[in-house]
């Protein structure tokens, strides 16, 4: 049996949990914009049977996976080919199943780096950068910014010993710290690559290290602004976001390595915030 239907390539997010993903409304619009036959859907992978529903998709005829938490460093060790970004990261977030390849890589840092630059108007080069968050977002964004050339990028964590862990992983390019031992700024950038908005929290950000015109980046997307968004325009950043524009740029570079094609983004952005308002007022 073909995983997709008759004709139209397969494709999935895998993930636990993933029935909140918006992946499969942002590849559908994608798939649209090219007249692709495709199908894209929402798989809820147990945890310890990644390799197992990996290995199953697969053997339906899938053609490529998107994958979120927990299991991108696991997508990472089952890749047989992973691209530079990927082993920078040691995490992947996209798998292309080509022949009996796995090939492997991480599209989140372009993601964001595409939002940032091309959506917002905001380029990096030679800026003053802090990320906050030492977690899969931040091992996978590292790596990108890094290759725009920022004058500085600190990693700041609540566990600083994770924070100093990505250093070593890294290289001395970046600085490490606890949040509680924030350098002085002022940073251009401060982006927050924490989980904290989940449980409806800013992480604590002691000072207000943000310079004149800087901009402020939740990773997280709601149809409300963020507790760290609100914390930003109080802490007076010029420009402030949350990760809606991330999310779906990282979904064209992932769609262009598997369809080679890319897919224009701002008006799936448009159509997703309109698509997470018209949810929460539900
Ligand atoms: P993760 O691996 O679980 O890491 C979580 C991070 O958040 C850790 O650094 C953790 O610090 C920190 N943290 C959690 N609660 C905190 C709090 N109350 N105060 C301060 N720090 C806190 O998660 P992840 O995969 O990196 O994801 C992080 C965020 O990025 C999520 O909101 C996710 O939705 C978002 N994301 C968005 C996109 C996109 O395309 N827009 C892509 C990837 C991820 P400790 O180390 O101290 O525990």
């Amino acid at each position: 049996m073909m995983a997709g239907e008759e004709g139209a390539d397969a494709y999935v997010v895998m993930g636990n949990p993933v029935g909140h993903s918006q992946s499969p409304f942002i590849h559908a619009e994608f798939a649209r914009q090219f007249g692709h036959a495709i199908t894209y859907r929402a798989l809820h992978v147990e945890i310890g049977s990644f390799r197992a529903s990996v290995e199953a998709f697969r053997s339906q005829g899938g053609r490529g996976a998107n994958v979120t938490l927990p299991f991108k460093e696991e997508a990472f060790a089952l890749s047989t080919q992973p691209s530079a970004r990927a082993r920078q990261a040691g995490a992947v977030n996209t798998l292309h199943f080509d022949a009996e390849r796995i090939r492997g890589d991480n599209t989140d840092g372009v993601g964001l780096v595409n939002d940032l630059e091309q959506n917002l108007g905001f380029p990096l080069a030679g800026r003053d950068i802090l990320l906050v968050g030492a977690g899969g977002a931040a091992r996978g964004v590292i790596g990108p910014l890094l290759a725009v050339s920022p004058a500085r990028l600190v990693v700041a964590n609540r566990t600083a010993s994770r924070a100093q862990a990505l250093r070593r992983h890294f290289d001395d390019r970046i600085e490490a710290c606890g949040l509680d031992r924030l350098p002085a700024g002022p940073f251009d950038l401060v982006l927050n690559a924490t989980s904290a908005s989940l449980s409806d929290r800013a992480p604590p950000i002691a000072t207000a290290p943000l310079r004149s015109g800087a901009c402020a980046y939740d990773m997280m997307y709601a149809a409300e602004p963020s507790p760290f968004m609100r914390w930003a325009e109080d802490a007076g950043a010029s420009m402030v976001s949350d990760g809606t524009g991330m999310l779906v740029e990282q979904a064209a570079e992932s769609f262009r390595l598997w369809r080679g094609v890319r897919p224009r983004t701002g008006a799936v952005i448009d159509a997703l915030r309109r698509r997470l308002r018209d949810s929460s007022s539900r």
